[in-house]
């Protein structure tokens, strides 16, 4: 009994010592004391955040240390180790800006940190002469909650949010293991078009019930890898692009991680055999749009598309505003009577559904200004999804209408396979 009542009387006087030092805990009661009271020695100063955002599975963030400096590392750190990340330095008037990557879709991956809890540091120098420098926000943005891609029945929570210490602000990553979530997925898989959009169609096939049977076996073989997959529409229906249950917020609310748009193309003119079209998110990494377009061609009977306009490479496009795009966006806004928005510019990705799902990182725009058009509430986030559009073949083809009515299977396991690669499962 004495044991207990000492047991009680230390928890007791620990809890009036943290209150004195003025400890503001805003998450785990026991464990972050320990850790920012331990790692707080090692403090040499502080530096700013400007922004923190997560895209698909990557984690980045940008900003600015007084001085010149060059030999300068972002690390993750606990009470023992230390995961260091490379920087993206830019010079400026006696300052250092810094960022983890210049690509949307690289960074620090945030499927391959471990379990546990670390802080971010600024780490200039290396041995006994390094120093730490603890990151301020000045980001105004909001704390992410990740969920890692299932993996054996397996997740993990990931949280990255600021704590104070001593009169400091910490940034700190949280990981363990949790039970995902009812509401959250790994994928998103959007059928485009539906219902009374039917969008393209020949000799009596549309492509909006194409782009459904694709979608529903495509979930089906990407659930038999393990994967939570959720589709924006199951069945034969129109479904909104903006608000409550519409394909641009299904992303944002089930925080996918991946979102594939399933669209069968047409064109006017006479596009031969037709052929696959990967359309692609700016400033990114084309490494898994590539694979889906190559796995494609070298698994059914399609072949690269030979349409040329917006091609970076075989099979892979990327669309951005044009001038004129923007023209006419300005006088709509005009002849309407709302301001324009001068947010979109000719490095503006042009596809919505790649634009408006990727939040912040992606130049999703699509706010309150214009009146005409419901909103995209999640225009600002700063988390968001990984997202392509993609163009099976051209139904105005004949050869090529073909190969997408007869191999479907084909597409679908050439489409898992590059999912399955891409995403390390
Ligand atoms: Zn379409």
């Amino acid at each position: 009994m004495k044991k207990v009542f000492f047991g009680v009387f230390i928890v007791a006087l620990v809890g009036v010592a943290l209150v004195l030092t003025g400890v503001t805990v805003k998450r785990s009661q026991k464990e972050t004391p320990t850790l920012l009271m331990r790692l707080n020695n090692r403090v040499d100063g502080s530096c700013d955040i400007t922004s923190y955002t997560t895209y698909g599975r990557f984690f980045n963030l940008a900003g600015t240390i007084d001085g010149d400096h060059e030999d300068i590392v972002l690390i993750l750190k606990d009470e023992d180790d230390e995961i260091e990340y490379e920087l993206v330095l830019e010079k400026g008037e006696d300052v250092t800006n810094f960022k983890t990557n210049k690509l949307i879709n690289q960074g620090i991956n945030l499927e391959k940190v471990p379990l546990g809890k670390y802080v971010f540091f600024i780490k200039i120098g290396d041995g006994e002469e390094a120093k730490y420098y603890t990151l301020n926000d000045q980001s105004k943005m909001d704390d992410i909650t990740y969920y890692t891609i299932t993996k054996d029945s397996n997740n993990k929570e990931i949280k990255i949010g600021f704590e104070d210490y001593d009169k400091k602000s910490f940034m700190v990553l949280n990981n363990e293991d949790v039970k995902l979530p009812s509401d959250i997925y790994d994928i998103v898989i959007d059928p485009g078009h539906g219902g009374n959009d039917v969008g393209a169609n020949k000799n009596g096939h549309y492509e909006s019930k194409i782009n459904l049977e694709y979608g529903l076996k495509l979930k089906e073989s990407l659930e038999g890898l393990g994967l939570k997959v959720k589709l924006t529409r199951e069945t034969d229906e129109s479904i909104p692009n903006y608000g409550e249950g519409s394909r641009v917020s299904v992303p944002y609310e089930t925080k996918a991680k991946l979102l594939l748009s399933i669209h069968q193309n047409s064109a006017v003119y006479n596009v031969g055999d037709g052929g696959v079209e990967i359309y692609v998110p700016n400033h990114a990494d084309n490494e898994f749009a590539s694979m889906l377009a190559t796995n494609i061609v070298e698994n059914t009977s399609t072949i690269y598309s030979g349409n040329v306009a917006n091609k970076i490479a075989r099979g892979v496009y990327l669309r951005k505003f044009t001038k004129s795009d923007l023209a006419s966006m300005t006088k709509e806004a005009k002849d309407k009577g709302y301001t324009p928005y001068e947010g979109a510019t000719t490095d503006t990705t042009y596809y919505y559904i790649i634009r408006e799902t990727g939040g912040i990182v992606s130049g999703a725009y699509v706010d309150d200004r214009n009146p005409d058009k419901p909103w995209n509430t999640y225009y600002n986030s700063n988390h968001g999804c990984e997202s392509y559009l993609l163009e099976l073949g051209f139904i105005n083809s004949t050869t090529n209408l073909n190969i997408l009515l007869t191999e479907q299977d084909k597409y679908v396991k050439a489409i898992t396979d590059s999912v399955k690669y891409y995403l390390e499962i």
